[in-house]
Formats: C-alpha cells, structure tokens, sequence
C-alpha cells in the first residue's frame, strides 16, 4: 500500500461511490490516505458496498441524485455516477440520459467553481456496434441514436462532450477515460451483466444463458487493475484530457466465456440460447496504446485469475444469503 505525504492528501468526491467501481475506488482513496465524500442515489449501489469504508479513514456519505446540484469544497471528483448495465440503465431510460448529461453539468459546475480537477468514467458504448477493430481513441464510433442503448451511449457522448466544453471554455482540467467491460467482487448477483449473469447461474446450477449464437466478443478487466488506471489518468499532467480507453485487450466470445465459467465453477449447468438484444455490439476490443504509452498503464490480471476471485466472492455471498434464508 502506498501512502502519500500529508501535504498531497485531497478531499475527493466520488459521485457513484456506492456502486461496482466506485465502491473499489473510494476504498483505494481512503487506504492512500485521502478523505473521500461519496455522493450516491443508491439506485443500483448499495449501502453494503460501503459498510466498511469509515473504518479505513475520512469517508462521508450523502444520499444524492446528481440531476440536483450539489455543493463540497473538493480539490478532486470522480463522476462514476450512472447505472452501468443494460438491464439496469433501460429500465429508466430518460433518468439515464438526465443522469449522464444534467449530472455531468452538474458536477462540471462544481469544478469550475472550487477549481477540482474532474474525471469521467465514459465507456467503450461511445463507439456503439464498432466499424473499425480494436477500438481506437480517434475512432467516432457507429451508434444509434434511437434505440434501447441510447440513453446511455448517447447520454455518455453528450457528457463528453460537456467535459471537452468546460476544459476548452472555462479551463476546467478534465480526465476523460473510456471503460471497456470489468468484472470483479461487489457486482450485484441480479447486475444482468454478462460476468455476475453466468457466475450466479453456475453456482445455483442454473441453465447459463447465451445470448444470440455466443460468437460476440468483448475484453474483460478485472476491477483492481481499472482502478489503477483510474488513479494514474487522474495524477497525469494537466494536458493529458483524454479520451483515453481503459481495458484488457484479451478478446474472448460471449460462448467461451460461459466454458471458462463452467470449467472454473466445476458446475453442471447446461449452457442455452437466449435471443439477442437489440443492437448488442458484435465485437469489442480496446486499443490500448496510448493508457501505456502516456500513463505506463496496462492490466496485470488475466481473465481466468480475475474469475475465480469473483467467483469466490459471489460464492461466499450467495452462501450468506442461503444461510439467511434458513435462519
Ligand atoms: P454501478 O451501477 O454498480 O454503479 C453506479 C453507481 O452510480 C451506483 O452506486 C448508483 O446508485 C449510482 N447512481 C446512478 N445514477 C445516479 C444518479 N443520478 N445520482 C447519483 N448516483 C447515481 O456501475 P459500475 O459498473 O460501478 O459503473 C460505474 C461507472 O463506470 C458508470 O458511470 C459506468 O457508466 C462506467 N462504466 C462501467 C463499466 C463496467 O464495465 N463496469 C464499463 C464502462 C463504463
Ligand atoms: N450476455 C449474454 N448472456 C447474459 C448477459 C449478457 O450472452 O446473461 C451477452 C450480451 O448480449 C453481450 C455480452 O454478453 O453480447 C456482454 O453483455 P453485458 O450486458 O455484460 O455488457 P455490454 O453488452 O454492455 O458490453
């Protein structure tokens, strides 16, 4: 564990602190010293993710919904605010979008007045159902703008958009990263991503759900080396704005995905066909030059070794649940 001198020490807001990612960033920010202020409207995070943060140093929790403004005196924020998975992210389509664009302004407002520097958590859904593979910064990416995806992709490119605005505007310093899929503990078992779906399945004995013939891909990052990526982006010069992508290039289809979980598990699940989503990008792999070559960042986890920490983690949770069912 690395510990900066005092005079570094921050106060960050993290907006989404409460959920997957942020949950694991706010614990690392704590254990570097840092006080940390999580700003969360507990939609698709939890109070468990977080139960154990105030143990570690400064952390404060506030019940808030960043369509509203809100007010900190920051010298950092992390805006990681936004429900991450399709099932979660269409079911209210329009706070989606009023998340991404009127959160972002939002917190953007925030920086311009206390002088923080602002990070966003974009994704690799800017570039939609990609033309071009792997996935490059420069590439503008092919998405549709009126479909079930499209509060959230078009949501994420209008907050970029909002975040080049501010810098170019109001000399706000940005952060801008775009997150390929990660996977990791502290996922919801009822997520609906592709990860936490096959795990959970595997582990009731449940039949493992294959959208479409499996034959789409995407790279999977584990959540630890993420964050470290998150860490570096936001340390980086003042010039670096991004974008930047962040993920693991390994490139894996959907199906064997579902074998390697089975295999790992060492379940008897039966693997079925489910239909596919509507616009469900058939490949994805990040480019991940210029993370590398500008933040000396690159994954250190291969897929099978992430796995079986989540599975352990999903495991020891469903374990708890059964047992509270008993009781
Ligand atoms: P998550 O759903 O676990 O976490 C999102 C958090 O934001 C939750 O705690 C939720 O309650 C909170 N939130 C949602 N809307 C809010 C609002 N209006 N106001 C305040 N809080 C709100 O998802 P995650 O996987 O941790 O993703 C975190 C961020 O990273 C998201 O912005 C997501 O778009 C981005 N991202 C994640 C991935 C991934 O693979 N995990 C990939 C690309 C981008
Ligand atoms: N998927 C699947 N079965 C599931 C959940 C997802 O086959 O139970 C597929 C989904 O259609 C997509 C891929 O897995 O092709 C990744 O889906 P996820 O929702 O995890 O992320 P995203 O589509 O946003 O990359």
């Amino acid at each position: 564990m690395q510990i900066r001198h005092a005079e570094s020490l921050k106060t960050i807001l993290v907006a989404g602190g409460a959920g997957f990612l942020g949950s694991h960033l706010c614990e690392r920010l704590l254990r570097e010293g840092h006080s940390v202020i999580c700003a969360d409207n507990f939609s698709t995070g939890r109070a468990e993710n977080i139960g154990h943060l105030k143990l570690l140093g400064a952390f404060t929790a506030r019940h808030h919904d960043i369509i509203a403004p809100l007010d900190a005196e920051v010298d950092e924020i992390y805006n990681l605010a936004c429900p991450a998975s399709p099932r979660h992210y269409q079911a209210d389509p329009i706070h989606t979008t009023k998340t991404c664009v009127l959160g972002s302004l939002n917190l953007l407002e925030l920086a311009a007045r206390s002088g923080a520097r602002i990070f966003q958590a974009s994704t690799s859904e800017v570039y939609g159902d990609p033309n071009v593979h792997p996935q490059v910064e420069a590439y503008w990416g092919n998405v549709n703008p009126f479909g079930s995806r499209s509060c959230y992709d078009e949501g994420k490119r209008c907050a970029e958009t909002l975040f080049h605005d501010f810098n170019a505007v109001h000399g706000v310093e940005i952060k801008v990263v775009r997150i390929f899929n990660t996977y990791g503990p502290r996922m919801r078992s009822d997520d609906g991503r592709v990860v936490s779906n096959f795990i959970v399945q595997a582990l009731r004995g449940e039949d493992i759900t294959v959208y479409g013939d499996g034959s789409q891909t995407r790279s999977f990052c584990f959540v630890d080396d993420l964050i470290d990526g998150f860490l570096r982006m936001m340390a980086s010069p003042a010039s670096l704005t991004g974008p930047v992508n962040l993920g693991n290039p390994a490139e894996f289809t959907v199906g064997e995905l579902a074998e390697l979980v089975l295999d790992l598990t060492g379940s008897r699940s039966k693997i079925v066909r489910r239909p596919l989503p509507a616009d469900d990008p058939r490949q994805r792999r990040p480019d991940i030059s210029q993370a590398t070559r500008d933040l000396g960042w690159h994954p250190n986890v291969p897929l099978a070794d992430g796995l079986k920490q989540t599975i352990a983690y999903f495991d020891g949770l469903l374990s708890a649940k059964g047992r509270k069912l008993a009781e």
